[in-house]
């Protein structure tokens, strides 16, 4: 990687504008000057939690091994549960599969299985 060619004591990770002038700096340096190209943030994996914000509330981490088994020891079958909670089935696959779940659903999976998945972080 490119030393940033005004400090030259760090990596250059974007260009900016200097009165006209492009340079590779490093973020220290590019904050001084006009920002023209930010390197793109590194590709992350998803975190599997499920945040809202006005109320802190989060989803905890395993909720899909806590629906299924709960789900479970009810005698339910998937497209059971989904219909009633008047979801989708391909809802309730992703929630057990810990892909997706969202507050709402969260919400309403709780008091119908009576599991504690939501987490108050306030
Ligand atoms: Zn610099």
């Amino acid at each position: 990687m490119l030393d940033c060619e005004i400090c030259g004591s760090a990596p250059a990770s974007a260009k900016a504008s200097f009165d006209g002038v492009i340079l590779n700096v490093c973020s220290g340096c590019a904050a001084t000057g006009k920002i023209i190209e930010q390197p793109k943030p590194a590709a992350r994996q998803p975190v599997l939690q499920y945040i809202a914000p006005e109320s802190g509330e989060t989803v905890t981490e395993n909720f899909g091994k806590i629906i299924s088994s709960a789900r479970q020891q009810m005698g339910l079958k998937q497209d059971e549960l989904a219909s009633k909670l008047n979801e989708k089935l391909s809802v309730i696959q992703a929630a057990e599969q810990g892909k997706r779940l969202d507050l709402g659903l969260a919400r309403k999976v709780e008091k119908f299985l009576k599991i504690k998945i939501i987490e108050d972080e306030t």
